[in-house]
């Protein structure tokens, strides 16, 4: 295992900086130093592109433009404003958060790293970079951008998933960390990472670290950052139940604890990922497999569902498993996760389900 040489990080703060003022991407969120603004920003961005995110926050902030009005809504609001996002506990932890901190008086956040790090759902990456960036803190914010950064900058041959290779890159992002400028620089680190040293091509030529940087000089930027533990991702196939009685469609509501905790979705199956149910065995025996199909993925899964759709004369029994009949205007508000979704859109495009004019 290699020890990277000492570089002088600190010469490149400077151009960094510089290059961060004229060349950053001009995003709501950097517009503004309302901590709430910036914290939502963070959550969001974890999973989602920059670019992508914009129309989401903007949606968000006409939503909650307050701590206090999110505080005051109904979860299935504030699941309705995440929409598209994908993994929505982050939604419902920011829900948690917002009536926490009410609750104790308060109508915007702590200024204090282990505060907000004790907020649900935040982790010591969105603690950082709200306490830098909204508050001016002198803490990094150590995400999968500034970990491909550093690792190039140093051309570090540990795995960066690996603690001592964490430790390494960590302990050089505080060598440069500027005490005037932390937010600034943490976001710069972030608009590096995603526009100039991505991770699979690099704009050496541009890039204000570039006369510093081991891994350009060495042409290995692209072999960087090592890693140790890759997730591979496992197919599966199974089958989605559609069953409708009139104009009504049948939703299930999934358990209060787990994945898509308390949303409602159509039946579905595809052990182990999720196993078989009464809905989904009795979709199986009663239906051809002529509803085309469904992908979707979540965590290590990639998903392909038959979909099965099953007219009923009468309701039965179904809603006895935990779920109910939703008329068309319903089922166009619920808030679905990303396969039922796609499939909704389907029945109402192709008339399987009528629009209703609020839908
Ligand atoms: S010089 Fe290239 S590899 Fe090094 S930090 Fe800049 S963009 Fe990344």
């Amino acid at each position: 295992m290699n020890h990277p040489p000492p570089i002088p990080l600190e010469e490149g703060v400077g151009p960094l900086l510089r290059w961060y003022d004229f060349c950053r991407r001009p995003f709501p969120w950097r517009e503004t130093n309302d901590p709430y603004a910036v914290w939502i920003s963070e959550v969001m961005l974890q999973q989602t592109q920059a670019a992508r995110g914009v129309e989401y926050h903007r949606r968000w902030m006409r939503a909650f433009p307050t701590l206090r009005s999110l505080a005051g809504a109904d979860e299935e609001d504030v699941l309705r404003a995440w929409e598209g996002l994908g993994y929505y506990s982050r939604a419902r932890n920011l829900l948690r958060a917002a009536r926490l901190l009410e609750a104790r008086g308060l109508d915007t956040l702590p200024a204090s790293y282990e505060e907000l790090r004790a907020l649900p759902g935040v982790g010591p990456y969105t603690a950082a970079a709200v306490a830098s960036i909204a508050f001016g803190l002198h803490v990094p914010a150590l995400d999968a951008n500034g970990k491909r950064v550093f690792s190039r900058l140093l051309d570090l041959e540990e795995p960066v998933d690996r603690s001592s290779g964490e430790r390494t890159v960590l302990s050089a992002f505080e060598r440069m960390l500027p005490p005037d400028r932390p937010g600034d620089f943490n976001s710069a680190i972030m608009e590096l990472g995603a526009t100039l040293c991505a991770p699979a091509s690099t704009l050496c030529g541009e890039c204000p670290l570039g006369f510093l940087c081991l891994a350009r000089l060495r042409g290995s930027a692209l072999e960087r950052p090592m890693i140790s533990r890759r997730t591979k991702s496992e197919s599966l196939e199974g089958i989605l139940a559609v069953y409708l009685y009139n104009d009504m469609v049948f939703l299930r509501k999934r358990p209060p604890s787990g994945l898509w905790a308390g949303f409602e979705e159509f039946p579905w199956s595809a052990p182990p990922a999720e196993p078989e149910s009464a809905l989904t065995e009795k979709a199986r025996r009663c239906a051809p497999d002529c509803g085309g199909e469904v992908r979707c993925s979540f965590t290590k899964w990639r998903l392909r569902l038959a979909v099965r759709i099953i007219r009923l004369h009468s309701p039965g029994d179904l809603a006895d498993g935990g779920g109910r009949w939703a008329l068309p205007s319903e089922l166009a508000a619920a808030p679905l996760p990303a396969g039922s979704r796609k499939v909704r859109e389907r029945l109402f495009d192709e008339g399987i389900i009528p629009r209703s004019r609020s839908s």
